[in-house]
This record gives C-alpha cells, structure tokens and sequence, in this order.
C-alpha cells in the first residue's frame, strides 16, 4: 500500500470527476490523510475520510483569510473534540505572498500548536519562505510536539534539525522535477525510517504530469523517484513510508 500523507481529494478541483479519482486510488492500492485547512473543509475532508475508510485532519492554514482568529479556532477546538481526527493542520507560515500579517500567523500557528499538545495530535506543518521562524516556533516546544513537515522544501542541514527532534520529513511532486535540487539531497541525506511520501493535490504535480492536476494516485511517482534516489526498490519505499505515516498518525490497522 501507499500512503498519500497529504491530499486535499475534497476540494472543489475533483467535484466533475473525483469518482474516477477514487477508484484510481483503490486500482493503486493507495490510502490517503485528506488534510482540512479551514472551517469549512475540515468537515468536508472528515465527511470523504468517512465514505472511504480513511483518515483525516483539521487545521488553519496561515494563508486563510478570515476576520476572526479567536472564533475559528474555537470553532476548530470544538470540531476536534466531537470528531475522531489523526493530526492538527494543516497550519504553520506563509511569508510568500504579499501583504501577510506575520504576528496574526504566528499566533495563529502557536495557538494549533498548544491545541496539538492539549489533545496529543501530531502536527502536519505547512512553511513556506519561513524556514527559520518555522524551526524556532517548534524548537520552542521541542519534547511536546512532534509531527510532518508537509512538503519540505528547506535544506539538509535543516531537515537534520528536525529530525534530531522526533520529526518527520515528507517528499512531494518537487521531487520528480529536473531543476529541484534540495528536495533530493534531503531525499538521499535524511534516513527512510523518517521520510513520507504526498501528493498535496491539487497542487505540485509530478512528472510526467507536470503542469496538469494532481490527484492522490500519483503518489507513487513520487515513491519511484525516492526509490531512485535511495537505491531501493519501490516496494521497499512503499513499505516502509506506509509503515512511517501509521506511526506518526497513531493509526491502528
Ligand atoms: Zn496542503
């Protein structure tokens, strides 16, 4: 089996064919953490984790847009109290695209991440052009949280880091794409005992998809680049990330 760490299967991209979408994912023996992001789609990926017999998570993205912090995140604390969710997130920091408000992401991010102790959950960590503020955020509450830094795209010597506290490193799409050259020294510098593979569809799709619609069957073109990468064969990879994301998501087979 593989395991999509990452897919957003719910969203509006795959309302005209997301049945077609799903039995790819049954034809490639794939399973799927349907990643919720705001108070609206953490009931929508529940509600598709629940049809299939998957898994899901809630969480506020740092980009999302709404006026009320303190309400959406009692909305979200609510949310996880009545549903049996595997991870907090995604949430984190986005400093790519301007204006952003850095304070209100920071409080928002640290506020998920008192929730994801509170409630024992593991974090799925989104950050983007905010690799240091990301580290120190956790670093601060090294011990007490624990989680996946979603689609890693900062550098070995980070990713290290990370690992040395108990995290985990996911690969994604970047990794199959001619020009990205980090994403592959983390591939063959970080052991497999702590890597993931994702889709994060619909977006950063693989070759030889590039440029089209992702979607969570694809997950495996990202396991053959890995496989590649670490010279394994794509079984071994399959496996053993299978294995890696029951682990960091508490789930009981
Ligand atoms: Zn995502």
């Amino acid at each position: 089996m593989f395991f999509d760490t990452h897919s957003h299967l719910f969203e509006e991209d795959f309302d005209i064919d997301r049945i077609n979408c799903i039995k790819r994912l049954y034809e490639t023996n794939t399973k799927c953490m349907f990643v919720g992001f705001n108070t609206n789609n953490n009931i929508v990926a529940y509600n598709l984790a629940q049809e299939l017999n998957m898994y899901s998570s809630a969480g506020l993205h740092p980009d999302t847009q709404f006026e009320d912090i303190d309400a959406n995140l009692a909305s979200l604390r609510e949310f996880i109290k009545t549903h049996k969710v595997y991870a907090l997130g995604e949430c984190g920091l986005d400093f790519h695209w301007e204006p952003f408000d850095k304070e209100r992401q920071m409080r928002l991010f640290e506020e998920q991440i008192k929730m994801s102790i509170e409630f024992n959950l593991p974090l799925i960590i989104h950050s983007r052009d905010a690799h240091q503020e990301t580290f120190d955020m956790l670093k601060k509450y090294e011990g007490q949280v624990y989680g996946i830094m979603h689609c890693y795209s900062g550098s070995l010597e980070l990713a290290r880091e990370y690992v040395k506290m108990g995290w985990y490193i996911s690969l994604g799409g970047p990794l199959t794409f001619k020009n990205a050259k980090e994403p592959k020294r983390v591939a063959q510098g970080i052991d497999i005992s702590h890597l993931l593979i994702e889709t994060d569809c619909p977006f950063l799709t693989p070759e030889p998809f590039r440029g089209k619609r992702n979607e969570s069957s694809y997950v495996h073109y990202v396991a053959l680049a890995l496989a590649n990468l670490k010279n394994m064969t794509i079984e071994d990879v399959e496996n053993i990330t299978y294995q890696n994301a029951l682990k960091v998501y508490n789930i009981k087979e």
